[in-house]
């Protein structure tokens, strides 16, 4: 069966690590860019999708770059306590969550991809212009040199994967009518900035309400090893609905100024937000968007993977969770299935409405919808938490995201694997 997979991020790597190691090689990744670059400022890859790196033997490579995060306190714009639990090992799975830059979580991937399937199956430079199918060949994908717009190859496989991101060409032929990704009103500016480890080392940190938010973690095991902390932050403005919305680029840089007034009052005495942006050495600009969910991802010999399946606003760090979930459920299906088309369905099945409710659900604030109720009824702080939200309801609002991201502890721990061959956990 051949397969090509469009898009060499997140998604498309760990889909061709995951055919591989279902026994599905004859794979080729096509990626837009001219070289697999290590873009972007940290992300989170949740114990969910963990369990999948390492059962495709990835957790060794990704412990000596990601931080093992231990730990989560939400916090009001004010600084005040609202939530907390242990993240990961610490809560009681058998998987660490890890705190991680994106680009060496990628080297990690593409390393693994180039061992497994060889450097010449990874085709950089070919920008997919058009796909479409054909009843007696398969599938087939048009690229260009995406610099030039000089065509480059015709792709031909027996099956397509659109893993081409938010943009993705590939949902915009099967759903030409669609139109943009939607904004939401929110700006983010994200940096990394070199600073000292707070509170446990291993800590995530939320403050703020959807109104403005500052999310901050540390990335970097070689800077803790050193006893320094390269600490990831996300600041964001909900910015009034008449406002332009910001360039989709993650390379879209922005000044220190743009955020710093905003976030000035961000001093607390476990974070001191300014000292944060000040440090960094770039800071980028991105708006918060997504797409709503789609009526079907089964067309035969062409489908959508990740971002291109089911775009959802960062809330609850599950864009490139849930990106290796479907690769690995996908790669199962392919193997175990009779047809193709059989397969492609059987994948709809399984993680399209599951994904629809997490984008919903994270419209909504997700698990972050603590902070908003905080904010609601105590805009001036409070002495008595409870009096203002009860325990309840915050074990509520996290364990309804944690059963609608399919992490929660014991589901986990217990379900059976996605590997088609026998591995050892
Ligand atoms: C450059 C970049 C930086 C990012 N930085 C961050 C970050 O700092 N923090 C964070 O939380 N998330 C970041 N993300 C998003 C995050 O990686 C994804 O949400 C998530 O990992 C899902 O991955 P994906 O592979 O589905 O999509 P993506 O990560 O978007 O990967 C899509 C891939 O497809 C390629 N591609 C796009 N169009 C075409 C085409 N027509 N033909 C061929 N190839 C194509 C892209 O170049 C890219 O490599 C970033 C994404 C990108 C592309």
């Amino acid at each position: 069966m051949k397969i090509a997979i469009i898009g060499g991020g997140i998604g498309g790597m760990s889909l061709a690590l995951s055919l591989v190691a279902a026994g599905l090689d004859d794979v080729d990744v096509y990626e837009s860019a001219p070289d697999i670059r290590e873009l972007g400022v940290g992300i989170n890859v949740l114990p969910h999708a963990i369990r999948e790196l390492t059962e495709l033997g990835l957790l060794d490579e990704l412990s000596a770059v990601g931080i093992p995060t231990a730990d989560f306190s939400y916090f009001s714009r004010l600084g005040q306590w609202i939530w907390g639990e242990p993240l990961g090992l610490a809560a009681g799975y058998r998987w660490p969550q890890f705190s991680i830059h994106r680009g060496e979580l990628l080297a990690v991937l593409y390393r693994a991809v180039t061992d497994r399937l060889g450097a010449h199956r990874i085709h950089t430079g070919h920008h997919l212009v058009r796909a479409g199918q054909d009843p007696r060949s398969g599938a087939w994908g048009d690229c260009v040199n995406r610099a030039t717009g000089a065509p480059v190859d015709r792709v031909e496989a027996d099956l397509l994967v659109g893993c081409d991101g938010i943009h993705s060409i590939v949902r915009r032929t099967l759903f030409p009518q669609e139109g943009p990704p939607k904004w939401n009103g929110v700006t983010m500016w994200r940096g990394v900035t070199m600073g000292k480890p707070f509170l446990s080392g291993r800590t995530m940190i939320n403050a703020g309400s959807t109104r403005q938010r500052v999310v901050v973690y540390p990335i970097s095991k070689v800077e803790e090893e050193q006893g320094k902390a390269l600490i990831n932050w996300v600041a964001t403005l909900h910015i009034a609905a008449s406002a332009d919305m910001p360039a989709q680029d993650w390379t879209n840089f922005a000044r220190k100024d743009e955020v710093l007034a905003a976030f000035a009052p961000f001093v607390f005495d476990f974070l001191n937000v300014p000292e944060l942006i000040r440090g960094a050495e770039v800071i980028y600009r991105y708006p918060m968007v997504d797409l709503d969910p789609l009526p079907s991802w089964n067309f035969g010999r062409v489908t959508l993977l990740g971002d291109a399946a089911h775009p959802m606003h960062p809330v609850g760090g599950n864009g490139a969770s849930q990106a290796i979930i479907d690769a690995r459920v996908f790669a199962r299906e392919l193997a175990l299935q009779p047809s193709i088309e059989a397969a492609v369905a059987a994948y709809d099945d399984q993680r399209r409405a599951a994904t629809a409710a997490l984008v919903q659900s994270n419209r909504r604030a997700g698990p972050h919808l603590c902070q908003d109720l905080v904010e609601e009824r105590a805009p001036n702080g409070f002495t008595d938490l409870s009096g203002v939200v009860t325990p309840r309801e915050l074990e509520e609002i996290a364990g309804d995201y944690k059963r609608i991201a399919g992490s929660e502890i014991d589901g986990l721990n217990s379900r059976k694997s996605l590997s088609v061959r026998p591995v050892t956990l």
